[in-house]
């Protein structure tokens, strides 16, 4: 029982420091630009190779970092959970007592070490922090890469729709008038044309 908790802190711990890599890493990679690469690091290194790689496509990476910040969170909610049981277990103490404390404490744990910390130092020293991140990222953004792709195509097509939607009373009412009258004026001829 002792070893299965410390394993669970442990994931915890491991849970929270890749929270904490993900929220870091937003604050400092947009925080970056390029001038500021190019004149602090040496370009033919493969840290500068990937910063840019990923400075250069910022929708992909703030997919990636909100995916992989909301996975390790929910992951780290679970096995608190799982930890909670454990110890209303073993003490022999009222589940509904300690799930609503566990809720309480991981979600502060989550908010200060998961979020805010990471955002405070990163925000202080974006460039430090880049470079530490900057090859783990580019490892995550492979392996999110599928998911952080299709959820990017759907905030373009979103995008799209919300944007059309939004300006078709104003700006797309002219040309739909247009396209209107040319389809009356020569796609009808045509087709009446085609009949006779
Ligand atoms: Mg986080």
């Amino acid at each position: 029982m002792d070893l299965d908790w410390s394993i669970k802190l442990v994931i915890i711990f491991v849970l929270l420091l890749g929270s904490a890599f993900f929220s870091g890493s937003e604050v400092a990679l947009f925080s970056l630009d390029r001038k500021n690469l190019q004149t602090g690091l040496d370009k033919s290194g493969i840290i500068y190779r990937y910063l840019l790689n990923l400075i250069n496509f910022p929708r992909r990476l703030l997919v990636t970092i909100l995916v992989g910040n909301t996975l390790v969170n929910v992951a780290v909610s679970i096995v608190a959970v799982a930890l909670a049981v454990d110890i209303s277990n073993y003490f022999h103490l009222n589940l509904d007592i300690i799930l609503p404390i566990q809720i309480i404490v991981i979600t502060i744990l989550i908010l200060i070490f998961g979020e805010l910390f990471p955002k405070v130092i990163a925000s202080k020293n974006p460039f430090k922090f880049a470079k530490i991140i900057a090859i783990p990222l580019n490892y995550c953004s492979i392996i999110i890469y599928p998911v952080a792709e299709t959820i990017t195509e759907i905030i373009k097509y979103t995008n799209f729709g919300i944007t059309f939607l939004l300006t078709f009373p104003l700006k797309r009412v002219p040309a739909f008038y247009f396209y209107l009258n040319f389809y009356l004026e020569y796609g009808l001829g045509t087709v009446q044309i085609g009949l006779v």
